[in-house]
């Protein structure tokens, strides 16, 4: 257990985090219950970006000292987030936009004829940009999940590619990504790991995943928006054209057309000036991450989870709620349905009258959603009512749980 941790702890006994993953706010009466689309900025990486504001200067491209000191800047911060997920030697750490743009690059770069294989309860940034999909029934359990993908690579002829979330941003459940990867990798195929909601809240290792790529936000992972990552393997992308042709990913280019060489390495799909105050923001919390003891995070999140799921079930007016996913393994989302009362009212409320943000709706989940609330047939396009989304993080404390229980009582009693 790290110093710091285990000196500071909360009235409720959780274990708070070192100073330098204190989430910055401005308004500390408000509590924050929607890191599953945004997490607050922490201290580090703050600090991270306010020493380069005075300071930076275009990444790869200057020889004064503001240009050779942010590209410096840039790589090692790339050197930060390649141990942070573990890099093997071979694999290419791209800093993307965020975790869409990631998944988005990468399935432009598979080799022509790959089918991917993928579970109907993505998030739709790891539902839709693929090719080829070979869309699976989300199951309802880790092992029939196995088992499910199990048959179907069986009936699978030539190359393919398996896509897979870590924690879904719905229920939060921590998806069995090691085992399916070690059957995709039975049958010779390469795995992609959606970490976007994994990563705040469980280390991300590629090798402890098996995974070949991992794609994750860094405004999800308590750094401010505008940057993300894709790491892994470098194969297939150093063969692929490049995501956005333009400077920084072409070597030189001729006078005729096409007469140009693309840059090689992870200069290749990162055309244009990079996102350096993003990048620089993501290794910082990588950083902090990485000094902390994680397991008294994951254990301070599960004793959250715990007082919210029995404070839920004491709540008279909320009798009728249903919670989705399993007691474990979660990471801190939890999703309700809410018969008898619309989400976004529900949301509204604790928002307008207690000062308490969450989400409704279906959360870019819709096939997943539209199943979880289904009262009927489905299939369609057709929109649900949606369910209500608490989420947490660092930041988080067993007081701001109290005071969602008080608040969702009173909303949902009148
Ligand atoms: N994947 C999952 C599981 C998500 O929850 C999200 C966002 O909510 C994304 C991908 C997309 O992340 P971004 O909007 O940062 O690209």
């Amino acid at each position: 257990m790290s110093p710091d941790i285990g000196k500071r702890r909360t009235r409720g006994g959780a274990v708070m985090p070192s100073s330098s993953l204190a989430v910055i706010s401005d308004d500390s009466d408000f509590v924050h219950f929607d890191y599953a689309a945004s997490a607050p900025c922490i201290e580090a990486a703050a600090t991270a970006v306010q020493e380069l504001l005075p300071r930076y200067g275009s990444v790869h491209r200057g020889t004064g000292i503001r240009s050779q000191a942010s590209t410096l800047a840039y790589e090692l911060a790339r050197d930060v987030v390649a141990e942070f997920v573990g890099a093997r030697p071979g694999d290419t750490v791209i800093f993307t936009r965020n975790t869409t743009d990631a998944l988005n690059l990468l399935a432009r770069a598979l080799p022509e004829g790959t089918t991917t294989v993928q579970f109907d309860g993505e998030h739709h940034a790891n539902l839709l940009p693929w090719p080829n999909p070979l869309r699976l029934p989300t199951p309802s359990s880790a092992d029939e999940a196995v088992t499910v993908l199990k048959e179907a690579l069986d009936g699978l002829a030539g190359p393919a590619v398996l896509t897979v979330t870590g924690a879904s941003n719905v229920t939060g459940e921590v998806w069995p990504v090691r085992e399916l990867a070690d059957v995709a990798h039975s049958y010779g195929v390469r795995v992609v790991v959606d970490a976007a909601q994994l990563a705040p809240h469980r280390p991300v290792d590629l090798e402890d995943l098996g995974a070949d790529w991992i794609a994750f936000s860094g405004h999800k992972l308590y750094a401010p928006f505008g940057a993300g990552v894709l790491a892994g393997r470098s194969d297939w992308l150093d063969a692929a054209e490049p995501y956005l042709a333009g400077g920084g990913a072409s070597a030189a280019v001729g006078d005729r057309l096409g007469d140009l060489v693309w840059a090689t390495g992870a200069a290749r799909h990162e055309g244009g000036t990079p996102n350096l105050l993003g990048a620089v923001a993501i290794a910082a919390v990588c950083e902090a991450l990485a000094a902390t003891d994680r397991f008294a995070l994951h254990q301070h999140e599960q004793l959250l989870l715990a007082r919210l799921r029995d404070g839920l079930a004491a709540i008279p007016e909320a009798s009728e709620v249903s919670v989705f996913g399993p007691d474990q393994p979660r990471v801190g989302i939890v999703s309700l349905d809410l018969p008898g009362h619309d989400p976004a009212e529900v949301a509204r409320r604790l928002g307008q009258e207690h000062n308490i943000g969450v989400r409704a709706g279906q959360f870019c989940a819709h096939p997943l959603v539209r199943r979880l609330t289904a009262t009927g047939e489905t299939g369609s396009c057709e929109q649900t009512r949606g369910l209500l989304r608490i989420s947490f993080g660092l930041g988080s404390d067993i007081d701001d749980v109290e005071r969602l229980l008080v608040a969702l009582a009173a909303v949902l009693r009148t």
